[in-house]
């Protein structure tokens, strides 16, 4: 169940309310929203205290949350969740957080090249891979601990956000303080042990939909993160495997207005994996905004063609410019801004 808070409920009565939750034997998750603050409450026979937790000081209502997914569920934070990401970037509200980067970072040089041209052409977030999750242990697998300081250096030169894919738990640590979001990739959805230890962490989470997962089973893998007490999830739609052979993956489109229907989480695009290929991810880019994306995140590289990882899907710096350009009207269609 939910307890949804009086707007006026002061942090004395929400306490009372948490305590007097935990008294009762369940685990109470307050989430504190921009507006009011709800208190989830998992734990069986939740059903049969709801009168009592209703009649508590403070309480505007309760309310039962009959979907797998507790925590995630749009009943939750009716109004959405926003977040706040750092360095002024808020995701969830009227901005469309453009996030875009190589695949995986080669060289200072390079992700020096790149980091330049997306924070000037309007890039609020920068991706880059350090540990690369291949499909043959044979290919590029990232610089890994040597692409640290690499980021480092770039995330300071351009005052910009990092985010970057994280595979294995143990590396929470290792890259806490150079990644600003951590990515959990498509072929890690279901890595429990890897949610669970990013939901230890306070750390922003973008969640990507795994390439055979349904939208029941990407929200079912966030609430391992939101089980943690860590609210900062993003849902990514970016593809799933179809018998189709023109594009890597299809981008699933009705997922975005379907999650934003089940959920209350931010929900974000990636073109590029879906696409496989550059040229269709400008139409992609519109079709996700139109359809309500909270954000987009987009591969480009400053030699598309010399690129260790995914330089076939790449956009290119002109590429990436005329982009961010081009998006601009369908942010504003959508009462968004970029
Ligand atoms: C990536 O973002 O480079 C990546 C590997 O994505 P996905 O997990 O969606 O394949
Ligand atoms: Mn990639």
């Amino acid at each position: 169940m939910v307890i949804i808070m009086r707007t006026d409920a002061d942090q004395r009565t929400i306490q009372g309310v948490i305590d007097k939750v935990a008294d009762l034997g369940f685990t109470p998750h307050p989430i504190y929203g921009v507006e009011k603050t709800v208190v989830a409450v998992i734990g069986d026979k939740t059903q049969e205290k709801i009168e009592t937790i209703a009649s508590l000081p403070g309480v505007d209502r309760v309310v039962p949350i009959m979907e797998p997914y507790k925590l995630a569920a749009r009943d939750v934070q009716p109004e959405g969740t926003r977040l706040d990401l750092g360095r002024g970037v808020t995701i969830g509200g009227e901005q469309i957080v453009m996030m875009a980067g190589p695949c995986a970072i080669e060289s200072a040089d390079q992700y020096l090249a790149i980091g330049r041209y997306v924070k000037a052409a309007g890039g609020s977030v920068l991706r880059g891979g350090i540990y690369k999750p291949r499909t043959s242990p044979h290919d590029f697998q990232g610089l890994r601990e040597d692409g640290i300081p690499i980021m480092r250096q770039v995330r300071e030169e351009f005052d910009i956000l990092m985010i970057s894919e994280i595979l294995d738990p143990r590396d929470v640590e290792l890259m806490y303080d150079v990644v600003d979001i951590f990515q959990i990739g498509t072929r890690n959805m279901q890595n429990f042990a890897l949610l669970t230890e990013c939901g230890r962490s306070e750390k922003p989470v973008v969640i990507k939909r795994g390439m055979c997962a349904t939208l029941d089973d990407l929200l079912k893998a966030a609430e391992y993160v939101l089980i943690e007490d860590n609210p900062n999830v993003i849902l990514c739609e970016r593809g799933v495997r179809t018998f189709e052979t023109q594009y890597r993956n299809t981008l699933d489109i009705s997922a975005i207005p379907a999650l934003k229907k089940m959920s209350h989480l931010p929900v974000i695009v990636d073109p590029s994996h879906a696409a496989g290929r550059p040229d269709i991810v400008p139409a992609l880019c519109k079709a996700a905004i139109a359809a309500g994306a909270d954000g987009l995140l987009v591969e480009t590289h400053c030699s598309p063609q010399e690129a260790m990882v995914d330089g076939a899907q790449a956009l290119d710096e002109f590429e990436f410019d005329q982009l961010m350009r081009d998006l601009q009207p369908f942010a504003e269609a959508t009462k968004r801004r970029l």
